[in-house]
């Protein structure tokens, strides 16, 4: 059996639904770059398997070419799976299924069904990190399948995001973490809000818009401009309202930005897997005011580090506004420290890891 203490060989499987550090993929981007980036200094080896074009600072990646898969997000719950001619997913499995024996574990970050039916044709064990919530019929199928067949191989942020699925039980819940040290607190704020994320229907950007014009403050909006449309429909709803977009920036520029604000506002129309920016503003000092639903729901201390509103409600995001004097800056960085550091995500990755492997082993 494997000494827990030994450093590990770790292939990650990258979403294929973007090139890494364009922030198409969302925030599983962060959550893979935090993990390769920690676990690399802490003795083991990562290797991740991306689309060609990804770029992270000082780890190791393997491009494969080909076409990007569409999001689940933007389908609906029947769509049949697809692949594109050239499928960048299929390549990344194939490139994986060769090298596959120089690795102790793979890990998958893809939200695909493709990753999930091969699982049983590889040789080296996969655990498969599931980023967002129940999407599609099929997925959810291929999942529930592995989680069958494969038990302890499935892991997820929430256990809101859990509940989505009808294997809830089977997932193992990681939550997120930050490296800190890359995040400045701030005491000082401006007046400003900040909205922050892809700009796609399902983070109901519009509702952020209209607060921030019934309180009549500046509406930063940094994030990918997934759905231009979208973007465009937003800006004609709100001609008058005080926006102002950023653009989509790194995490240095992001949190120079995010730390001066005087809060974050998010507005999920679906079940928000965890919401990185959730805990990217607190480690700022950051309040952060967002609907009750899904991840942030599980983060934020209604109160003490933010407020929890009913959802859809722009009237409940308004109060809240006007209550946020009451939340004390250092609050919300205390409890970044104490929930979301990346050691504390790194420790429970492993523990996962080892459970997996213990398993194959016994
Ligand atoms: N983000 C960024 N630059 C920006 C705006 C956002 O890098 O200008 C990143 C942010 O750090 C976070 C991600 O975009 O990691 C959004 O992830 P989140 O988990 O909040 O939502 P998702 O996109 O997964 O639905």
């Amino acid at each position: 059996m494997r000494q827990s203490s030994q450093p590990l060989s770790l292939l990650f499987l990258s979403t294929p639904v973007g090139v890494l550090g364009t922030g198409e993929g969302g925030g599983v981007e962060l959550t893979i770059k935090n993990l390769a980036q920690d676990l690399r200094q802490t003795q083991h080896q990562v290797t991740i398997v991306a689309p060609q074009g990804s770029q992270l600072d000082g780890i190791p990646i393997q491009p494969i070419s080909g076409n990007l898969q569409v999001a689940a997000q933007g389908e609906t719950r029947e769509a049949p799976i697809q692949l594109p001619p050239n499928s960048v997913l299929a390549n990344m499995c194939d490139y994986i299924r060769q090298v596959q024996s120089q690795y102790d574990l793979i890990v998958n970050f893809a939200f695909d069904w493709l990753p999930f039916y091969l699982t049983p044709f590889f040789t080296t064990p996969i655990a498969h990190f599931i980023s967002m919530g129940s999407m599609n019929d099929a997925l959810d199928e291929i999942m529930e399948q592995t989680a069958t067949r494969f038990p302890k191989t499935l892991g997820v942020y929430t256990k809101t995001q859990a509940e989505t699925f009808p294997f809830a039980d089977a997932c193992r819940c990681l939550g997120s973490g930050l490296d800190l040290s890359l995040y400045d607190f701030s005491e000082q704020s401006n007046d400003a809000l900040v909205w922050l994320g892809r700009i796609s229907p399902e983070k109901g950007l519009e509702d952020a818009v209209a607060a921030a014009q019934e309180v009549g403050r500046r509406l930063k909006i940094f994030g990918v401009l997934q759905d231009k449309a979208y973007w465009q429909w937003i800006r004609d709803q709100y001609p008058q309202a005080p926006i102002e977009y950023g653009g989509f920036l790194s995490t240095t520029e992001l949190q120079q930005e995010i730390r001066h604000c005087r809060a974050l506002l998010m507005t999920p129309r679906w079940v928000e897997a965890f919401g990185n920016v959730a805990i990217e503003a607190l480690a700022c000092g950051v309040p952060v005011i967002s609907y009750r639903r899904g991840g942030p729901a599980e983060i934020i201390r209604d109160g003490e580090t933010g407020f929890l509103v009913e959802p859809d409600r722009v009237e409940e995001l308004v109060k809240a506004i006007h209550r946020i004097e009451e939340i004390d800056r250092w609050a919300c960085r205390q409890q970044a420290e104490e929930e979301y550091s990346l050691s504390a995500l790194r420790d429970r990755f492993l523990a996962w890891f080892d459970e997996i492997l213990d398993s194959r082993n016994t």
